[in-house]
């Protein structure tokens, strides 16, 4: 679906469902909100947090009623795709009772997909549960199958556990798509065995330029490794057929002649993708950022918090969307090595 015809559909949907929809000053409709629901993790990925991070107190976190109130205002303007990240979405506690209650948007037909993004390690424990209130496909961070690598890139991970998450998910009947950070040095020889094991699996693999964001305590410019260098590397040995395949988000897809399975590669660094940005984050408190790679933000807790009238936030949310930027210009180079941003992905869930 090109981003033309995505943006007339939903357009019309929203403005058939209630409130002003939510149109950029560049005329993107926006219709996918992402959530991260808790800025605490179970692993400190070495590109993502630093070892020493430092949480919030809980009382500057938004409740489960609070997200729930915040999504559902999204949803009545006109959001159709909700995800939960994080930090580790599936390690705040209660967030199968944020699920159960916002998949009623499944139901009434105000939403299309409720999904959520994960490291997988509680996935075993809640896979189930996330079919049940009709969660059919998430996602799961995974950027190696070398146990010893994936402890060093997780600093706490156990990759037993992630793999058998995966496993109780796809046994639950979710459809789950793996992604994976390319990290110079790292798993940098390692995609073959990951795009044979991921499509042998019936998962989508989806590769993703390692962000300038927060700092983690290393150079950015050690762990950078361009996905162009990694996608010709990979036509020497695989035949790459383009698709015009579009989730709506920022991955071009291949389909992999010889595995039959489908590749994403996310670029934000060699190929900007902001043109067709149908998309904001909300942080777990309630500061909404309209674009993953600027500052710009605006707090909704406030709004949330100043009246239980929803008027004051769905105003918030009007005025934030009008201030939606173009794009983001990430650069690492020798130059460029510390964080364009000082926040860090834990606190938008990418
Ligand atoms: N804990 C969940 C997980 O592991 O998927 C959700 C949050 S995590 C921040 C979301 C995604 O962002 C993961 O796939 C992670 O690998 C990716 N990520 C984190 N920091 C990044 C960075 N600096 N550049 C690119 N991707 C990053």
């Amino acid at each position: 679906m090109s981003s033309q015809q995505q943006t007339g559909s939903d357009f019309d949907r929203a403005t058939a469902t209630g409130p002003r929809p939510l149109i950029d000053p560049f005329a993107r409709a926006i219709t996918y909100l992402r959530v991260s629901v808790t800025d605490r993790c179970d692993f400190r990925c070495v590109y993502c947090m630093a070892e020493d991070m430092t949480f919030l107190p809980k009382a500057d976190i938004l409740s489960l009623e609070e997200l729930d109130r915040l999504c559902s205002a999204f949803i009545a303007k006109g959001v159709r795709k909700l995800r939960l990240t994080g930090g580790e979405p599936l390690v705040r506690r209660g967030i199968m009772t944020l699920v159960a209650s916002l998949s009623r948007h499944l139901g009434s037909g105000a939403l299309d997909e409720l999904t959520l993004t994960t490291n997988g390690s509680q996935l075993k424990k809640h896979a189930a549960e996330l079919v049940a209130h009709g969660v059919k496909r998430i996602n799961v961070s995974l950027d190696t199958l070398d146990p010893a690598k994936f402890r060093s890139v997780t600093r706490w991970g156990d990759l037993d556990k992630v793999r058998e998450g995966i496993k109780a998910a796809q046994d639950a009947g979710l459809k789950v798509k793996i992604n994976a950070v390319a990290l110079k040095g790292v798993n940098e020889d390692e995609f073959p065995e990951l795009i044979a094991w991921a499509h042998g699996e019936g998962m989508d693999l989806t590769l993703i330029e390692v962000m300038p964001l927060g700092d983690v305590g290393e150079g950015r410019l050690d762990q950078y490794l361009p996905l162009s260098m990694v996608r010709a590397r990979l036509a020497e040995r695989f035949t790459l057929i383009d698709l015009d395949y579009q989730t709506g988000g920022p991955a071009r897809y291949v389909r992999v002649a010889e595995t039959g399975g489908r590749l994403g590669f996310i670029t934000p660094l060699t190929h900007n993708f902001c043109e067709s940005c149908n998309r904001v984050r909300v942080t777990c408190t309630g500061t909404l950022f309209m674009c993953l790679g600027q500052e710009d933000a605006a707090d909704l807790r406030g709004a949330l918090r100043a009246s239980e009238s929803n008027d004051i936030l769905h105003a918030a949310i009007d005025d934030a969307i009008a201030h939606k930027p173009k794009g983001h210009d990430f650069i690492i180079d020798r130059r460029h090595t510390r964080p364009a941003l000082a926040r860090h992905m834990s606190v938008t869930g990418g």
